[in-house]
């Protein structure tokens, strides 16, 4: 996609990558905030209608142009690719991208657990169409940048509505709203005000040898897809028929197999006795069983006699892309360690 550089400053470049959502979308009238579609302004329109940048060294990449809904491994591999490039470039000091609310926090906590970047990553977004009477996209694109441009910021994080999120911690928890994000326990990072950082706590860790997981950023750049692993939810009246039908299916599918099943489960982890007994059974098959909370707050203690052992901090949709990558990483270290001379 289109490249636009303006190095007035080279050694000292912020890159900023469009990936789209609703902070490019459009909406046929200023008042309609939902009625939009995403991803159709160009990250140098974006960035041109911030005035506050002007005066930046900044190179400004459309790197994809899509509605976040549809995120998925070969947008990840691309943005991947992009972001480890321009942070191994001695002139940048550190990346933003804009991307929808949807998954946004998937993207952030992939990038973050397979880059550990010792540049800051920043991610923002907005909830309401570029077209909007009041669009928060450009402020959210302002604010990013000052926390991009904050000496000592590392790591990838989210900038939304003021608020400044780890990539570890941040989930989505409203609809519309324009402070849609919420980091849990763990609370905001800092917050943006009037163009300075206020900071709560650390940055997210940073791996300054390079990338964090070498192993799985190598598999990554050569497989077509991760090791697929479905996400569950226990409830009232909780069949194991879904189970036992997933691992059927992808039994007639070993080209593309079922690895693991993370469980969002009630409470502290809990699972319906069926759903329960269905996952030992695909454990047994050897798929990984993770389990996870459906709640907001909180995470999974444990206790012995548990029968699915395996339990994740993570909210159910970062544990999921935590144990693909695990499963990744896993495979690759079997690759290399079939491949020795016996
Ligand atoms: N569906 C949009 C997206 O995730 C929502 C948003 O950006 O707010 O791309």
């Amino acid at each position: 996609m289109k490249n636009e550089t303006k190095q007035k400053h080279p050694a000292n470049t912020l890159v900023i990558l469009g990936t789209g959502g609703t902070i490019a979308g459009r909406a046929p009238l200023a008042s309609d905030n939902v009625g939009y579609v995403a991803g159709q302004v160009g990250i140098g329109d974006l960035v041109a209608a911030v005035p506050t940048l002007n005066d930046l060294a900044l190179d400004v990449e459309q790197v994809v142009q899509i509605d976040s809904k549809d995120m998925g491994f070969s947008v990840w591999k691309t943005l991947l690719a992009r972001v480890a490039f321009h942070l191994e470039r001695p002139d940048v000091t550190s990346i933003v991208i804009t991307h929808g609310t949807d998954t946004l926090e998937e993207t952030a906590f992939f990038l973050q657990t397979v880059l550990r970047p010792s540049k800051p990553v920043v991610m923002t977004c907005a909830m309401r169409p570029s077209t909007a009477l009041m669009p928060d996209g450009p402020q959210n694109l302002h604010d990013a940048v000052v926390v991009a441009r904050h000496t000592g910021a590392q790591g990838v994080v989210v900038v939304c509505a003021g608020s400044i999120h780890s990539a570890i911690d941040v989930t989505k928890m409203h609809t519309y709203q324009v402070d849609a994000f919420d980091s849990g326990d763990a609370g905001p990072l800092g917050r943006v005000e009037q163009g300075e950082v206020r900071l709560f706590r650390n940055w997210p860790t940073a791996c300054e040898a390079g990338p964090f997981h070498t192993v799985a950023c190598q598999q990554i750049e050569s497989v077509g897809n991760l090791p697929y692993v479905a996400l569950l939810t226990s409830h009232a009246d909780a069949d194991g028929n879904v189970v036992r039908a997933l691992s059927s299916y992808f039994l007639a599918h070993p080209e593309h197999p079922l690895c693991g099943i993370v469980v969002a489960g009630t409470g502290n982890g809990t699972v319906h006795g069926r759903l329960e007994t269905a996952l030992c059974e695909a454990q047994a098959l050897g798929i990984r069983v993770v389990r996870t909370s459906r709640c907001a707050r909180g995470r999974v203690l444990t206790h012995s006699k548990q029968l699915l052992s395996e339990v994740s901090s993570l909210s159910p949709v970062k544990a999921r892309i935590a144990l693909a990558l695990d499963l990744l990483a896993e495979s690759a270290i079997n690759e290399q360690t079939n491949s020795l001379p016996a």
